[in-house]
């Protein structure tokens, strides 16, 4: 079955000879306090910055999962005042985990057909770390690189934080932006679950270690601490970042990526156009996401639609909470081949 779920979605096909090779080489029962664990987490981290793009000044940490990543910065980076712009259920989430740990969160919502542009003109406290959710997996929207930049460049005494859960390793991201961003692997980095990262700017670290917040297993200052020496405070997901290793060492630089992927994305909306029963949740194109396309559909239609795909062997998203039963969702992510999207396509058109 090909996972066109926008997450945990269609992993590389190279996965299994990774994992076969992490087990022929002895990885699976590696100490992480060894050497050789520090040489892999060393190079994951190196090939993460080169093909990602992401400034040799910054620091990546090896987390669970983005959940983990929302709990993490409340708990170690948030002191005051946090600020959530948010247009969608992930966003929220995000803030809602804030609000059980922090009393100071705000919550800023927006209209998922309009850019954050005017908000992105407020000023906020300084102090602060403002909560952005860059790619909303739950609607389909992003929001651009132009308007996290504005938004830093108007709040500079403030840290801002980015969910790119699920855009990182599939589209361009300015790093040096924003001060912590941070991605969970089965989304676009084609990986299996279990895994996320968090990059953080020197502002960051440098809060980081002023906060000094040392309460929980994973308090960002006991997790710097061992990062200095590519470790973790617990053991990590050895075969995770093994594999996580092997497909940055594996991957094009995220330029050569992202062409494609908003490609790919282009030829979804032209495949869409000026069909009735099927069209893009979101009118305004500006916001649209280029890796999770949600599509709206009559609930008896998408019934037939997805039990057909799913005899093909592809298997389509679920809308995600209230939009649910109004639509599906198509992950354009990089690991999806040309020859799986044609698939897919010749049983959507059928609906058009
Ligand atoms: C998937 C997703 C999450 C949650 O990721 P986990 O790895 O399950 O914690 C958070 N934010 C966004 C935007 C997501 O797409």
């Amino acid at each position: 079955m090909i996972s066109f779920y926008p997450g945990p979605s269609r992993v590389y096909d190279e996965i299994p000879n990774y994992v076969k090779d992490a087990y022929k080489k002895g990885i699976l029962s590696i100490n992480h306090r060894s050497d050789d664990f520090m040489r892999i987490s060393e190079r994951t981290i190196r090939l993460l910055k080169e093909k990602l793009d992401i400034p040799k000044t910054y620091t990546i940490f090896y987390t669970t999962s983005a959940t983990e990543c929302w709990e993490m910065i409340a708990q170690s980076l948030i002191t005051g005042k946090s600020y959530h712009l948010y247009n969608g259920a992930f966003g929220q989430k995000w803030f809602d985990y804030t609000k059980r740990l922090q009393s100071g969160a705000i919550g800023l919502p927006f209209d998922r057909e309009k850019k954050i542009e005017t908000v992105g003109d407020t000023t906020f406290e300084a102090g602060s770390v403002i909560c952005i959710t860059q790619n909303e997996t739950s609607n389909g929207t992003q929001v651009d690189n132009r308007t996290i930049k504005k938004i830093k460049k108007n709040n500079p005494q403030c840290l801002v934080a980015v969910d790119a859960t699920s855009s990182m390793a599939g589209v361009s991201l300015n790093f040096a932006a924003a001060d912590i961003w941070f991605a969970s692997v089965q989304k676009c980095f084609g990986l299996p679950a279990g895994l996320g990262v968090m990059v953080c700017s020197p502002a960051a670290m440098n809060k980081i270690e002023s906060v000094g917040e040392k309460a929980h297993y994973n308090s960002l200052a006991f997790v710097a601490e061992m990062m200095q020496r590519w470790q973790t405070p617990m053991t990590p997901n050895v075969l995770g970042i093994y594999l996580l290793m092997r497909v940055m060492e594996k991957v094009k630089p995220i330029a050569e990526i992202h062409k494609k992927t908003v490609a790919r994305y282009n030829q979804w909306i032209d495949f869409f156009h000026g069909s009735k029963p099927l069209s893009h949740l979101i009118t305004n194109e500006a916001v649209h996401s280029h890796t999770v396309i949600p599509v709206k559909a009559d609930p008896e239609l998408m019934i037939s639609l997805k039990a057909k795909a799913v005899k093909k062997g592809l298997l389509l998203g679920e809308g995600y909470g209230d939009l649910k039963s109004s639509t599906f969702r198509i992950a354009n992510f990089p690991a999806l081949k040309k020859i799986e999207i044609e698939k897919l396509q010749q049983v959507l058109k059928t609906f058009l």
